[in-house]
């Protein structure tokens, strides 16, 4: 299994994933336009893929899904709730290519099995998904306010997270968003600040040669960099080796990750 984080962060987010028989995207929060640009980018084709899972109804992960849908005749999965809340901007999508997911429940789509888990967000019912192939796996787990022991369990194993690193708690706070925002975005119901990522991760990891995808980081209250050290020093401190026992990556607001196996070991 093959994948690529096409987008990441508040200003759109999308990820392709391969198998042998399977083309899918998580998410479509770009423009049908620059979905496709992506894809292309990264040797993919909108016209190929077998069906967009949705996470949750905000815009930055769905902004594309009713152009795709309805110019590929493309299968769109979500749980009713987030059915229920889509954006109208999203447009009208064939009755036919609507897919109701329970969330709690594993879909089968051609030779992949996606789990949906329950996240704290706010939003009408999102979800984090694992995906498992033969023996790989990865998991998407972005848009949370904290990281609940159900998700530690059932992440915990996979070859490959792609994993929210939303905020540094010092740049949001010093920073210019109005109060009521910045306290949604500190909540249970809002994003992952660089501690908390990290302290997670340590629940999570192994140390077999996991690769973390940081993701969705906020472009006003982050930087990469800071990101990327944060986790890495509270990693070490857990006496796991970045580098070694762990890779840490980088994703892009504006460009796709290179196609990777999801497994490297
Ligand atoms: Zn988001
Ligand atoms: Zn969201």
């Amino acid at each position: 299994m093959n994948f690529s984080v096409l987008a990441s962060g508040s200003s759109g987010n999308s990820i392709y994933i391969e198998s042998r028989r399977a083309r899918i995207l998580i998410d479509a929060g770009l423009s049908g336009k620059q979905i496709e640009e992506r894809l292309k980018q990264v040797g993919g084709n909108p016209a190929s893929l077998t069906a967009i899972l949705v996470t949750h109804e905000h815009i930055d992960h769905v902004k594309g899904i009713g152009v795709l849908a309805r110019r590929y005749q493309i299968p769109i999965y979500m749980n009713e709730a987030t059915w229920k809340h889509l954006p109208r901007s999203v447009g009208a999508i064939p009755e036919p290519l609507q897919k109701i997911f329970e969330s709690n429940s594993i879909i089968e789509l051609e030779d992949l099995q996606i789990e949906s888990i329950p996240i704290s967000h706010d939003a009408a019912e999102p979800v984090a998904f694992s995906i498992h192939y033969e023996q790989e796996s990865m998991a998407v787990v972005t848009d949370l306010g904290y990281v609940s022991e159900r998700i530690i369990q059932k992440v915990t194993g996979v070859d490959t997270l792609i994993w929210e690193c939303n905020h540094d708690v010092e740049m949001l706070r010093i920073g210019s968003y109005p109060w009521n925002v910045k306290r949604r975005i500190l909540s249970d119901l809002g994003h992952l600040s660089n501690d908390d990522s990290g302290e997670a991760l340590t629940n999570i990891l192994r140390g077999k040669g996991e690769q973390v995808y940081l993701a969705h980081l906020s472009k006003d209250n982050n930087l990469s960099e800071l990101a990327h050290l944060t986790v890495k020093e509270i990693l070490t401190e857990a006496g796991l080796s970045v580098g070694k026992d762990v890779q840490l990556f980088e994703t892009y607001p504006h460009r796709p990750t290179p196609l990777k196996p999801v497994r490297l070991r």
